[in-house]
């Protein structure tokens, strides 16, 4: 039945008798407010009981939880709201750079050609970035991230992420700082590589122009430490754990401004809780953040 028309109290409805003689139950769905002020989402069925007489004996309530299935679906609204957000601005891009390029009105110079060609390209590949980020969370929702495990030096795995950042870098110098005889790790090397492109990519997404980026890498006896630090927009406090939730972004004008999808912390710290390490971000607001991630050495 549907709440705004029954519009009975249990006790009125019992009182007049059960509303509905054939069906005999009665669903509700609200929010239960609790004393502490906080809510729960229900689903209550009520049947009733009834004897020879046809008078209510009894009210039998089943009250189900519905926090999952809310939380699900406010989920999946999100999921649609990102993928359909962060999708446009690439695909509108492409568009706009094939449809200026086969104008036959047009004869555009070499260098016109090639420069359209390559943001094909740079959208291309952030879209395949978020079809596989995607593709990852939806996956870890199934179950536990598989690991590829080998020695993995990450000094020489940051060196190399830093080559490939090599443009970026022109608007973010990239400092390592690494001791020598750094010691290898039993872990996954791309899955390693992903996370720490992700923190790379958002110390420059978060930090003006001309600001620096230090990789660092530290040593205790039992973990390998590395960290990424940036002088950027840094996080609230009250922020700070928040950003490792899926899809979770910090509603700020900068953050409206870039894009970005909120996973990449979630599967960054998906993947470093799957070599059974930790990971944390230490930051200032308006000063910087440090990104840090330690992993076990053996
Ligand atoms: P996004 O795709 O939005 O960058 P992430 O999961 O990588 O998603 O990050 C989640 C949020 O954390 C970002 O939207 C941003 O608000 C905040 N954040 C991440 N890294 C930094 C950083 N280096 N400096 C400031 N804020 C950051």
């Amino acid at each position: 039945i549907e709440p705004k028309r029954a519009g009975l109290t249990l006790s009125e409805a019992i009182a007049g008798g059960w509303p509905l003689r054939d069906s005999t139950a009665i669903y509700v769905e609200g929010d239960l407010r609790k004393t502490d002020g906080s809510h729960v989402p229900v689903g209550i069925t009520y049947a009733a009981l009834f004897d020879r007489e046809e008078r209510i004996v009894n009210v039998i309530a089943n009250v189900r939880d519905m926090t999952r299935l809310r939380e699900a679906d406010d989920l999946k609204n999100t999921f649609i709201s990102v993928i359909s957000h962060e999708l446009k601005t690439p695909v509108a891009l492409i568009k706009g750079y094939a449809g200026t390029l086969r104008r036959e009105d047009a004869r555009w110079d070499a260098r016109t050609i090639r420069d359209s060609a390559a943001s094909i390209e740079e959208e291309a590949d952030r879209l395949t970035q978020l079809i596989d980020n995607l593709l990852d969370a939806s996956r870890l929702q199934a179950g536990a991230l598989k690991l590829n495990l080998s020695d993995v030096a990450l000094d020489q795995l940051a060196q190399h992420i830093v080559e490939k950042f090599s443009v970026e870098a022109a608007q973010h110098p990239i400092t390592l700082n690494f001791p020598p005889d750094y010691p290898t790790v039993p872990a996954d090397a791309t899955r390693l590589e992903q996370v720490l492109s992700n923190l790379i990519s958002n110390a420059m997404k978060y930090s003006p122009a001309g600001t620096m980026i230090t990789i660092g890498g530290q040593l205790t006896p039992r973990e390998v430490i590395v960290t990424v630090t940036d002088r950027g927009i840094g996080i609230p406090l009250e922020e700070q754990s928040r950003i490792f939730e899926r899809f979770y972004r910090v509603d700020d004008a900068l953050t409206r401004r870039t894009q970005g999808s909120g996973l990449g912390l979630y599967l960054a710290k998906a993947v470093i809780d799957a070599h059974h390490g930790r990971i944390w971000v230490k930051s200032v607001p308006g000063q910087g953040s440090t990104f840090a991630f330690a992993l076990p050495r053996e």
